[in-house]
């Protein structure tokens, strides 16, 4: 990063506005956010290691020194190759915004990305990976190329008003820019309802994101017929960022979540560790 970069909003969690910071770190530095509203500033690496929730969104951390809803942020630097940078927050949450990770890449295009003194790592598998649950796989493919492509496979049954659907893509800053980031979180009508019952995403309205009812999307129209699938391809960048290195191969994910991705990242980490405990 250039020079440090500013976004605000509301946060979807606590509904309260947060101030986020893009920082330049140097090189080898990673990720990790910075709660400046907590004694002592403390830091939290964005590294699987540190996460503490997969349900409905990624959470880093132990409350109070957390940071929760942490994919769309994390999307953002991954897709534009950003690796060390402090993300300071006055929150525990980055701002929510449209739900999609715009925002974010527009900040840190606009304040500039710099080639640092430095190599990175590039990790790659020689035989498939795969974790599941139930009927729900993540798989990191081997393949030549040094860079990563991405496979999403949605499927909530037939009878789901969101229709069954796939988005594939090669991770480049210029793809990322051009039909990943600006893809929303979505979910159904009664999710919603249910999440505004336990107190969540009060100051957040159907048109503020993807909202589906039995007829699509409410108060909304989709950017791209297949933006959810694009949406759990950017979950996937922002969660498998959480590795800590880059990742060459295909992600094949059919159904998969924040969970999943995760538990592919760890064993991504553990085999990483592994190989290098044997050289
Ligand atoms: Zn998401």
């Amino acid at each position: 990063l250039a020079r440090p970069a500013e976004v605000t909003g509301i946060g979807f969690v606590t509904g309260a506005a947060v101030r986020l910071r893009f920082c330049p770190s140097p090189p080898g530095a990673g990720i990790a956010f910075r709660r400046l509203d907590l004694v002592g500033q403390p830091v939290i690496a964005a590294h699987v290691a540190q996460v503490s929730s997969t349900t409905r969104r990624t959470t880093l951390g132990r409350p109070p020194v957390h940071v929760e809803l942490v994919e769309h942020v994390l999307a953002a630097l991954a897709g534009l190759r950003v690796d060390n940078c402090v993300i300071e927050l006055d929150g525990p949450e980055p701002p929510g915004l449209d739900g999609s990770a715009r925002a974010f890449t527009k900040a840190i295009r606009a304040a500039g990305i710099v080639l640092q003194n430095a190599t990175r790592g590039v990790w790659s598998c020689s035989t498939p990976l795969s974790v599941r649950h139930g009927h729900a796989t993540v798989t990191l493919h081997p393949c030549d190329a040094p860079r990563m492509r991405l496979s999403y496979l949605l499927d909530y049954g037939s009878f789901s008003p969101i229709t069954p659907q796939r988005h594939t893509q090669d991770l480049t800053p210029e793809t990322f820019c051009n039909g990943i980031d600006e893809c929303r979180t979505f979910l159904l009508a009664e999710e919603a309802e249910i999440l505004r019952k336990q107190g969540l995403g009060r100051r957040t309205k159907a048109s503020d994101l993807l909202v589906f009812g039995p007829k699509g999307p409410i108060d909304n129209r989709l950017r791209f017929a297949n933006e959810p699938a694009r949406h759990k391809v950017l979950d996937l960048i922002g969660d498998l960022s959480l590795v800590g290195c880059d990742v060459a191969g295909h992600v094949v994910a059919y159904r998969s979540g924040h969970a999943l991705n995760v538990a592919l990242a760890q064993r991504l980490c553990e085999e990483i560790t592994g190989r290098r405990a044997a050289a």
